[in-house]
C-alpha cells in the first residue's frame, strides 16, 4: 500500500466506528494515514449512537428493578430519578471514550485531522484551509436523522438531540417504527415520561419476525406506552403554552411536550465531491460500492453507513476490517450472512437469522418452534410480562435457519446462538445441547414439538 508520490497512502474521511478501524488497521500493516473528522472522535455510535443510548437502557432498567424489588422482600421508600444528573454522567463517560478513541489513533500512528473534509480531485483532500494528497481514499462519513418535510416538522426534535435535553419532557410523542423509535420509547417511559410512539403501519419494527412484532406491541402497550399504529403524520403543530400536536389526516391527534422525529437516517455524502469525481451514488445519497467496498471510481472505497448495506457498527467495523486485507493485495469481501441484532427496547429483541416469513419466501419448508413464558424473576416480582423464543427450522436439512427473542437479556443471549447459526448448527444439535438451569436462554435447546408443520 505504501507510495511516496502522495502524503499518505490512505486517508480517511470520517473517524466514526467503521473509519476508526480502518485507519487503525491500516496503520498497523505500515501505511502511512491520516483520518479527517468534523466532529467527535467515535462517530455517531460513541457520541449519538448505541453508547449513550445503551446508558439510558441502563438507566430505564432501574426502574423495573426498584418495582420487581418488593415481591423479594425488599422495603424502599419511592426512588427519585434525576435527568441531569444522568446526562452529566452520561457526557463524562463519552468523554472518557474520545479521550481513548484518541490515544488508539496516536498510538497506531495514525494522523488526526481536525476539519471537515472534501475531495478535490482523485488524490487530493481538502480539509479545512489544508490539503494533502494520498494513494487512496476511503469514505466513512456515516449518516443523519431523517425528516419528512411536512408542515411543522421543525417542531420535533432528532435522535442527536435527546442526548443533550435539560430535562425529561413530561409527555413525549416519537414518530416512527424503527429501532431508534422502539428503543427510545421503552427509555423515556422507564424514566417516567408518558410516551405516544406513531407509526404509519399497522405494527412496527418492519422487516422483524412477526410473532416478535406483536409479543413486542403487547408487552409495551402493557408498560403504558400509547401505541398509535396506522398513523400518518400531516403536519406538527405548536399549542401555545401547551406543547406540540401531531396531527394526522383522519382527524387524529397526539399531544405531547416534546417530539421526536425517528423516521430513519440518510447517508452523510453531500458536498464531499463525489459525484464530480465521478463517484455514483444511488438516489438515496448512498456510495454505491462493490462486494470489496470500491467505488465507482478505482482507489476511492466507502464503508459503513454511507453506503446503507447495514447501519449497524459492528458491520462498519467487519467492513473496515475486510477493507484494510483487500488493500494489503488479499481481496476480502464482507459475509452479510446470519448477522445478529437487538432491539435494546424494553423487553429487548434479538435475532439472528430468517425471519419465518422470509424462510418462506426463500422457498423453505419449515418447522416453527415456539415458547412463551414467564421469566422467573417475574413469579415473586409479580411483573405481568412474558418471554417469547422462537426457532425457524429448515424441514429437510433441520438447519435451524432463524432463532428470536423478546425478553430481558435478549441481545446477550443472542450472540451465541449467532455462533451457533454460522456453524450451521442444526435442530438435532440444539436439542443434543445441555441447557443452563435455570435460565431463560435453556428454552432454546428444550423446545421439542414444533408449533407449525
Ligand atoms: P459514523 O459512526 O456515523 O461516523 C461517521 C463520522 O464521519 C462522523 O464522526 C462524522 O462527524 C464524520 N464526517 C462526516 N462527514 C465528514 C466530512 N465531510 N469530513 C470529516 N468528517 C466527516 N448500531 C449498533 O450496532 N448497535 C446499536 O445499539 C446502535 N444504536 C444506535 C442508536 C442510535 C440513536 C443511532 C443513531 C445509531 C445506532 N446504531 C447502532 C448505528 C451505528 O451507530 C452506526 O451504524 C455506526 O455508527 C456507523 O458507523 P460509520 O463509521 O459508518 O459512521
Ligand atoms: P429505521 O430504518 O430502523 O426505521 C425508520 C422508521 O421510520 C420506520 O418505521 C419507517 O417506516 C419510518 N419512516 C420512514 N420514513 C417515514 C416517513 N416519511 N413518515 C413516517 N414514518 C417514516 O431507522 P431508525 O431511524 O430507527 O434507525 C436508523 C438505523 O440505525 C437502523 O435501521 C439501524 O440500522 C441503526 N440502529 C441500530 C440500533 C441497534 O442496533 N440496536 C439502534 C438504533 C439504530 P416503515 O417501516 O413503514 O418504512
Amino acid at each position: 500500500m505504501t507510495n511516496s508520490v502522495y502524503d499518505y497512502d490512505l486517508v480517511v474521511v470520517g473517524a466514526g466506528s467503521g473509519g476508526v478501524r480502518a485507519a487503525r488497521m491500516a496503520a498497523a500493516r505500515g501505511a502511512r494515514v491520516a483520518v479527517a473528522e468534523e466532529g467527535r472522535l467515535g462517530g455517531t455510535c460513541v457520541n449519538v449512537g448505541c453508547v449513550p443510548k445503551k446508558l439510558m437502557v441502563y438507566a430505564a432498567q432501574f426502574a423495573d428493578a426498584f418495582d420487581d424489588a418488593g415481591g423479594f422482600g425488599w422495603k424502599s421508600s419511592a426512588p427519585a430519578f434525576s435527568w441531569p444528573d444522568l446526562i452529566a454522567a452520561k457526557d463524562d463517560e463519552i468523554a472518557r471514550l474520545n479521550g481513548v478513541y484518541r490515544r488508539l489513533l496516536d498510538g497506531s500512528g495514525v494522523e488526526i485531522v481536525e476539519g471537515r473534509a472534501s475531495l478535490a480531485d482523485r488524490h487530493t483532500i481538502v480539509i479545512g484551509d489544508t490539503h494533502c494528497t494520498t494513494e487512496a481514499v476511503l469514505i466513512a462519513t456515516g449518516g443523519r436523522p431523517f425528516v419528512p418535510g411536512v408542515p411543522g416538522a421543525e417542531l420535533g426534535i432528532v435522535s442527536d438531540a435527546v442526548f443533550t435535553l435539560p430535562d425529561l419532557p413530561p409527555r413525549i410523542g416519537i414518530i416512527g417504527g424503527g429501532y431508534i423509535a422502539v428503543e427510545f420509547a421503552g427509555i423515556m417511559r422507564g424514566l417516567g415520561a408518558e410516551v405516544s410512539l406513531i407509526y404509519r403501519g399497522p405494527l412496527f419494527l418492519r422487516g422483524f419476525d412477526d410473532d416478535v412484532r406483536a409479543t413486542l406491541a403487547g408487552e409495551m402497550v402493557k408498560r403504558g406506552i400509547n401505541l398509535c399504529f396506522n398513523m400518518e403524520v400531516e403536519r406538527l403543530e405548536e399549542l401555545i403554552g401547551d406543547g406540540i400536536r401531531v396531527c394526522g389526516p383522519t382527524g387524529d391527534e397526539i399531544d405531547s411536550d416534546l417530539v421526536l422525529w425517528a423516521t430513519g437516517r440518510v447517508p452523510n455524502t453531500a458536498d464531499l465531491g463525489l459525484e464530480a469525481l465521478g463517484v455514483e451514488l444511488d438516489g438515496n445519497g448512498a456510495v454505491v460500492v462493490n462486494e470489496y467496498s470500491e467505488t465507482t471510481l478505482p482507489g476511492i472505497y466507502a464503508i459503513g453507513d454511507c453506503t446503507d448495506r447495514m447501519a449497524l457498527t459492528p458491520v462498519a467495523i467487519g467492513e473496515a476490517m475486510a477493507l484494510v486485507e483487500t488493500l494489503n493485495g488479499n481481496p476480502t469481501a464482507m459475509n452479510y450472512d446470519n448477522i445478529p441484532t437487538a432491539v435494546f427496547s424494553r423487553p429487548q429483541v434479538g435475532m439472528v437469522g430468517l425471519t419465518e416469513d422470509k424462510a418462506r419466501a426463500a422457498g423453505h419448508e419449515i418447522r416453527i418452534f415456539r415458547s412463551t413464558f414467564r421469566p422467573m424473576l417475574n413469579t415473586l416480582s409479580g411483573r405481568d410480562e412474558h418471554t417469547m423464543m422462537k426457532l425457524v427450522v429448515d424441514r429437510i436439512s433441520d438447519r435451524v435457519l432463524g432463532v428470536h427473542m423478546v425478553g430481558p437479556d435478549a441481545g446477550e443471549i443472542m450472540q451465541g446462538f449467532a455462533v451457533a447459526l454460522k456453524c450451521g448448527a442444526t435442530k438435532a444439535q440444539f436439542d443434543a445441547t445441555v441447557g443452563i438451569h435455570p435460565t431463560a436462554a435453556e428454552e432454546f435447546v428444550t423446545m421439542r414439538e414444533p408449533v407449525e408443520e
